[in-house]
């Protein structure tokens, strides 16, 4: 089979020049293939040569022009350079050996063959040739082609080496066939199960760049129920894996929260590409485990789930080696806010609990409602229409609220200071409790979100508390 069709970009024709006066065979290969026949276009291009691949990375970077750096790493034996959107990364082909305790193997120089054959997949172990004499040519010893077709991920050599060598291949595994929505081959599958231990050998960065790359998936559920069925899930994510299963209680059952969890996941990835709304999805019920109790009245209740969720946030987020910043803070706020629109509709829609809501979710407020309208995975259609159509109502209300009080981004109209120079007083609780109290005041509707209103309030909430406005100079006269 010929690709010379696909691969007509000038670069390409400079890398088969340059191959030419070297002397040296020159392949595309790995994900560069692969997306060719998928059809998405890759800004990432490895090449492999038979040896020479750092000369012919430096000969390449002449011909593309002077301001063209390469990046060698000799150890590894690779150079990187980068033209416009591409990224090259020229590798000589070689043949790997492991040690049992470490993902780095011993590295020979080696045929392409043996070069494919170390590879993750049979749809990762192809090649094209960019030499003169075969240009565009495939190279397909293990029918990778054929697994595309069928959408399937298998490795190209015995799959409990291919794991046990590097574990974080069964990642990848469980990467590409979310992705990609392919199927794991039944023997790679099994392998991953037996191997899964050896995950630890694995750093915590190589594992959560998978499972990012799993969450921003059209569907990132299926990464996870294939951690969970390849016991992966009990070890990188416990607290995930503790929310399976349904407990019956005098014939009444909870919702297994591992599931809903997943639609619920689902459905905030149809609605929105934000990583970080993904991630608050997948935990907003992290910790009904830890706060499921059973009530004789009330049957199976997960009082305070929310807060309790958004306090292990952080040890999560830790562990998993993401983000200890303004990301983690926003996963956190969505998920101690999340049972709060639901609260709103279940009882009657106020104007000041929806100026509370507005004020606690700030510019968030969207993504918290997207996360609780996909919160509602209930299979009556009766009750998720009454849902949503009072979401509807909430939504209504906030537009009406935010255009009249700008509460969306209160800051509130006295300021602490003029406090503290209006009744003298020092930095303290004080202060504090008047400014509050000015801030209730506006979300209850009491008073307009004004800086004259907010002020007689004040002077008001000081005589209560037995304060004297002080006479502030110059104003006497
Ligand atoms: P993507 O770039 O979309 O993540 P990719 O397949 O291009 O997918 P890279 O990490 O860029 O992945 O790797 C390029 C190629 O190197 C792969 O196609 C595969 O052939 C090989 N490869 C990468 N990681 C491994 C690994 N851990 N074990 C074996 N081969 C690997
Ligand atoms: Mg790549």
């Amino acid at each position: 089979m010929n690709l010379s069709e696909h691969i007509k970009d000038p670069l390409f024709i400079l890398l088969s020049e340059a191959a030419e006066e070297m002397d040296v065979r020159c392949c595309l290969v790995g994900g560069y293939v692969r997306d060719i026949f998928l059809m998405v276009s890759s800004q990432d291009i490895d090449i492999v040569t038979v040896g020479k691949g750092i000369e012919l990375a430096e000969l390449v970077a002449a011909k593309l022009g002077k301001s063209t750096r390469v990046n060698v790493f000799k150890n590894f034996g690779t150079a990187q350079l980068r033209y416009g959107d591409f990224e090259l990364e020229f590798v000589g082909a070689r043949r790997e050996s492991y040690q049992r305790e470490s993902r780095k193997p011993i590295v020979e120089d080696g045929s392409l063959e043996d070069d494919l054959r170390r590879r993750d997949f049979t749809i990762n172990a192809m090649a094209v040739s960019l030499n003169k004499a075969d240009y565009g040519e495939l190279i397909d010893p293990f029918d990778g082609r054929n697994d595309l077709r069928k959408k399937i991920l298998r490795t190209p050599c015995d799959p409990d080496l291919t794991f046990s060598d590097d574990p974080l291949r069964m990642m990848r595994a469980l990467r590409f066939a979310t992705t990609l929505q392919f199927n794991i081959d039944s023997a790679t599958f099994e392998a991953i199960r037996r191997n899964k231990e050896r995950i630890s050998i694995v750093s915590a960065e190589r594992i959560i760049d998978e499972i990012q790359k799993m969450m921003m998936a059209e569907r990132p559920s299926k990464g996870f129920q294939l951690m969970d069925r390849s016991g992966l899930l009990d070890i990188i994510l416990p607290e995930l894996a503790a929310l399976k299963g349904v407990e019956t209680k005098d014939g009444k059952g909870h919702k297994d929260n591992f599931l809903h969890t997943l639609a619920v996941l689902d459905k905030v990835a149809a609605q929105s590409d934000n990583i970080y709304l993904r991630w608050a999805a997948l935990l907003h019920d992290i910790a009904k485990p830890l706060c499921k109790r059973w009530d004789d009245k009330l049957g199976w209740t997960f009082h305070n789930h929310n807060f309790l969720g958004e306090k292990k946030i952080p040890g999560i987020f830790r562990r998993l080696k993401l983000p200890m910043n303004e990301h983690m803070k926003y996963v956190q706020k969505l998920v101690g806010l999340h049972m709060r629109p639901i609260a709103l509709v279940e009882e009657e829609v106020s104007d000041s609990a929806v100026r509370r809501l507005l004020f606690d979710a700030g510019d968030d407020i969207e993504d918290l409602m997207i996360l609780c309208e996909a919160d509602i995975t209930s299979k009556n259609p009766l009750k998720v229409q009454r849902f949503l159509e009072n979401f509807q109502l909430v939504r209504r209300k906030m537009i009406d609220l935010e255009e009249r009080d700008r509460i969306r981004n209160m800051q509130p109209p006295v300021s602490g200071e003029e406090i503290m120079d209006t009744f003298n007083l020092p930095p303290g609780k004080l202060v504090g409790e008047i400014k509050n109290s000015i801030k209730d005041a506006i979300l209850d509707g009491l008073i307009p979100n004004e800086y004259g209103a907010a002020r007689d309030f004040m002077l008001q909430k000081g005589r209560e508390l037995g304060l004297e406005p002080h006479e502030q100079e110059g104003s006497s006269s």
